[in-house]
């Protein structure tokens, strides 16, 4: 039986989506503020992948300097708005708070930040101007977070920054790939507009670069190419019936939903196939667009999950059950999907009957682009190799950020390597 009835309209969608961390009140945010003890060498601010001083904003913010607490924020991440709804705050800047250590729950601090940077936003108060245009100009393929993080970044330092997006929106995972609990489309593209508005940047959607021609254009018009593609769509694999009616990838699914809200379709029986955090997601949706049964499925041992405890604890709590310890043998069925058959690690074999499918088994990375690039070194893994320090790949032209060279990480990783590659561009052309 359903926890969650299916939604018929907006209204029902928004209720069974609610916001995970809602938008925190004046007196809210002052009160909670006020419980900081603005550590010496905070452990909080220790483990944030771009350094925000928390202690800082979050002393502003209880002394009513909000604005300068926004700045405090965007002076060390360009997504600081997005990164205090879709951070894993639990396990960073949360998960260290020395309250934890008092057995006292830490300090909301992505909710502070939530505060202070929706309030600057909504504002539509400037406070960063482009820098004096130096006469250079860079191209940024890929309008995700590590894009418009070098963007801002190189915008301040002076440089022409033009963004080819392949989809319609900006924003990358932010606005197509995260569940709609943590943050709503709009949140995510006024964050961006705002910066826009103020650095001046230019978005060039539905542009995708699909050739070697189209990039030697590129080369020969900017002086240095950022790479933020991310990764591709869901990667096959290889299950025999994974071809018919009612299978779909993991991460197309969520952009349906993220784009078509209670028009997505969804089975009543649906089995989630993966054990990270987007099969999480996956499977929280579709408990919450009301279906009768979602069964998560994970080849290993639960222990081996690469989600985080609080993202399966999420799923679970919407209704949606975990088994562990069995690989998907085939999916049944005539053209139609009816039900995947697994094999226990014991050998047992079962079949889970269902009309609908989802693989949340990991991205294809985007190595057909890639080797498009003369000299572009890749690891192993499809990733693009590029100097730490710098973000600075083989091919000397190209700068390289987010999931493109980590393979998948935070919203907040991307953030501070876009960030990291702007500084390198810009020590690279003013060598
Ligand atoms: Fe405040 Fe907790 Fe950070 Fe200490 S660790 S500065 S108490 S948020």
């Amino acid at each position: 039986m359903a926890e969650y009835k299916r939604p018929e309209n907006e209204a029902e969608f928004s209720d069974n989506f609610k916001l995970k961390k809602p938008l925190m009140n004046p007196t809210q945010a002052y009160y909670e503020s006020s419980r900081c003890l603005y550590c010496y060498d905070a452990p909080c601010m220790n483990v944030c992948p771009t350094s925000i001083d928390i202690p800082l904003f979050i002393k502003q913010i209880n002394t009513g300097n909000v604005e300068g607490a926004a700045k405090t924020i965007y002076d060390s991440n360009w997504l600081g708005n997005a990164c205090a709804t879709v951070c894993p705050t639990g396990v960073l800047c949360e998960g260290s708070c020395v309250y934890n250590k008092r057995d006292v729950p830490p300090l909301q601090i992505g909710r502070l930040q939530n505060f202070a940077t929706r309030k600057l936003i909504d504002s539509g108060k400037k406070i960063y101007e482009p820098g004096k245009d130096n006469g250079k100009k860079v191209a940024i393929i890929g309008a995700g977070p590590a894009g418009i993080a070098c963007a801002c970044e190189l915008r301040l330092l002076g440089y022409t920054v033009d963004m080819f997006e392949s989809k319609e929106k900006p924003s990358g995972l932010i606005v197509y790939g995260i569940a709609p609990y943590k943050i709503t489309n709009k949140e995510a593209l006024d964050e961006v507009a705002y910066l826009e508005n103020q650095l001046g940047f230019s978005i060039k959607f539905n542009s995708q670069i699909k050739t070697k021609e189209e990039l030697k254009e590129l080369e020969r018009d900017y002086d240095a190419i950022f790479l933020g593609l991310g990764l591709g769509s869901t990667a096959y694999r290889n299950i025999p019936g994974e071809e018919k009616d009612g299978v779909l990838g993991g991460v197309e699914f969520v952009e349906d939903l993220r784009m078509n809200h209670h028009k997505t379709l969804v089975g009543n029986k649906v089995v989630v196939l993966g054990g990270g955090n987007t099969a999480m997601d996956v499977a929280s949706e579709c408990a919450r667009m009301g279906a009768e049964k979602v069964t998560l499925v994970y080849r290993g041992d639960r222990k081996k999950m690469k989600a985080y405890d609080f993202e399966y604890d999420l799923a679970i709590s919407s209704g949606v059950k975990g088994i562990f310890d069995a690989s998907p043998l085939e999916i049944i069925g005539d053209e139609k999907v009816k039900g995947v058959k697994f094999k226990r690690n014991n050998g047992e074999e079962f079949i889970i009957p269902s009309d609908m499918v989802i693989k949340a088994t990991g991205q294809a990375k985007q190595k057909d682009f890639y080797d498009m690039i003369d000299d572009l070194d890749l690891d192993s893994d499809s990733t693009i190799k590029v100097e730490q320090t710098t973000n600075q790949t083989t091919n000397k032209k190209y700068f390289a950020g987010g999931d493109a060279i980590n393979g998948g990480a935070e919203v907040v990783n991307a953030a501070y390597d876009g960030k990291i590659a702007a500084k390198g561009i810009h020590k690279w052309l003013n060598k």
